[in-house]
C-alpha cells in the first residue's frame, strides 16, 4: 500500500503559523505605538506648558536661552549673537530619512530646520542656514500646522534641528499642535550646548535628547566655533542632565526610540574633536549602554579651508580608531556607521 507524503500538510502548517506569528507582531508593534503618550501631552494638559512657553518669551528680553547670553531685547527686534530676533525664521520640513535608524523607521523623522544658530561652527554643513539665516518667516500656529503635517504623513517623531534660541516659539507651536491631536515624540537635535536654566524648562517637554559632543578642548571649541569655549564643560552639564531626564534610549518591539538620550560624536580629521577623552568621559559619567553615534561623514564646508588641519576628510584608521576606544571602554550601545 501507498503511503501518502505528509509534505504538503507539513508546509502549509509551517506557512500558517509564520503568518500568525507576524501578524501577532505587527499588533504588538502597533499596540506600543498607540499606548505611547509623549512627554509634553501631560504638561500641555495642565496648562505648565504654556505658562513655561510664556517664561522663555520673557527671556527674549535680554536674552540668555543660549550659553553666549547676549542680553539683546529680541523682543524690540535686536539680532543676537545666533543671528535670531523675536520672528521664528524656518528653513524647511520634511521627512528625513539620513537620521539614525531608530528615528527614521519606514516612514522617516519629522525634521523640522530652524534657521540661525548660536554655535556656528567653521565647518558647518548646514551653514547657509546657520551662519546665513536662509529660511522664511513663520507663526507659531504656522509650526503647529507644520509638526500636524509630518504627523499625518506617518512620520515618527518631531526632529527640531537646532531648537534652541527659538525654544519659545517652539513650546507655543506645541501647545497649540498637542491641543489638535498631536502623539509624537520630540526629539531635541541640538548642538549639546544648552543653559543648565534652559535644561529645566526642557524637562517634562522633551522625549529624545539628540546632542552632539563635539569638542574635549575648550581651545579648539573656541577657535572652530565663534569663541565658544564653554562648549566642553556646559556641554558634559547639559549631557548629565539630559540622562538624569530621559534615561537610556532603547528600542521599542518596533525597532523605534520612543525616549532617551542619543549622543553624537562627529569625529573629526587630526583628533581636533578630542575623540578618546570624549568617549571615555562618556563611558565613566553615563551609562554603559549609553547610545552614542560615532558619525564618520564630516566633510570639510565652508570657512573650514581656512584651517589647513580641518581641510580634509577623516581616514579609516581615525574612524577605526574612534570605535574601537568605545569598545575598549565598554560602550555597548554603539551606533557604528562604518567608514
Ligand atoms: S539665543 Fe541668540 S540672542 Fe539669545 S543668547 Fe544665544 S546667541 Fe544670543
Amino acid at each position: 500500500m501507498k503511503v501518502r507524503s505528509r509534505r504538503p500538510f507539513l508546509v502549509i502548517l509551517v506557512f500558517v503559523l509564520i503568518l500568525a506569528f507576524l501578524s501577532c507582531s505587527r499588533q504588538v508593534t502597533s499596540q506600543r505605538t498607540e499606548n505611547f503618550e509623549p512627554a509634553y501631552l501631560k504638561l500641555h494638559r495642565t496648562g505648565e506648558l504654556k505658562k513655561r512657553a510664556e517664561e522663555l518669551w520673557k527671556m527674549l528680553e535680554s536674552c540668555r536661552l543660549c550659553p553666549r547670553r547676549c542680553g539683546v531685547n529680541r523682543l524690540k527686534n535686536e539680532k543676537g549673537f545666533c543671528g535670531a530676533d523675536s520672528q521664528l525664521i524656518i528653513s524647511s520640513y520634511h521627512p528625513h530619512f539620513g537620521e539614525e535608524r531608530p528615528l527614521v523607521g519606514r516612514k522617516g523623522s519629522g525634521t523640522i530646520f530652524f534657521s540661525n544658530c548660536g554655535l556656528r561652527c567653521v565647518f558647518c554643513i548646514n551653514w547657509e542656514i546657520s551662519w546665513l539665516g536662509r529660511g522664511r518667516p513663520k507663526s507659531f500656529e504656522d509650526l503647529a500646522e507644520m509638526m500636524l503635517a509630518l504627523q499625518k504623513r506617518g512620520c515618527h517623531n518631531i526632529n527640531l534641528v537646532t531648537p534652541t534660541h527659538y525654544s519659545p516659539h517652539i513650546f507655543f507651536a506645541l501647545d497649540i499642535a498637542a491641543a489638535k491631536g498631536l502623539r509624537l515624540p520630540v526629539v531635541y537635535n541640538t548642538c549639546g550646548w544648552e543653559n543648565s536654566e534652559i535644561m529645566e524648562l526642557l524637562d517634562g517637554v522633551v522625549d529624545i535628547y539628540l546632542p552632539d559632543f563635539k569638542y574635549w578642548d575648550p581651545k579648539m571649541a573656541e577657535k572652530y566655533s565663534s569663541g565658544a569655549q564653554s562648549y566642553p564643560e556646559i556641554t558634559k552639564q547639559a549631557l548629565l542632565e539630559m540622562n538624569r531626564q530621559v534615561g537610556v534610549a532603547k528600542p521599542a518591539q518596533d525597532g523605534l526610540i520612543y525616549r532617551g538620550l542619543m549622543i553624537r560624536h562627529l569625529v573629526m580629521p587630526n583628533n581636533v574633536g578630542g575623540t578618546k577623552e570624549i568617549i571615555r568621559w562618556i563611558a565613566e559619567n553615563l551609562p554603559k549602554d549609553t547610545y552614542l553615534n560615532i558619525m564618520s561623514q564630516y566633510t570639510p564646508m565652508y570657512k573650514a579651508f581656512d584651517y589647513p588641519e580641518i581641510s580634509r576628510r577623516i581616514t579609516k584608521k581615525e574612524y577605526e580608531e574612534a570605535v574601537r576606544c568605545a569598545k575598549e571602554l565598554g560602550l555597548t550601545n554603539l551606533d557604528i556607521q562604518g567608514y
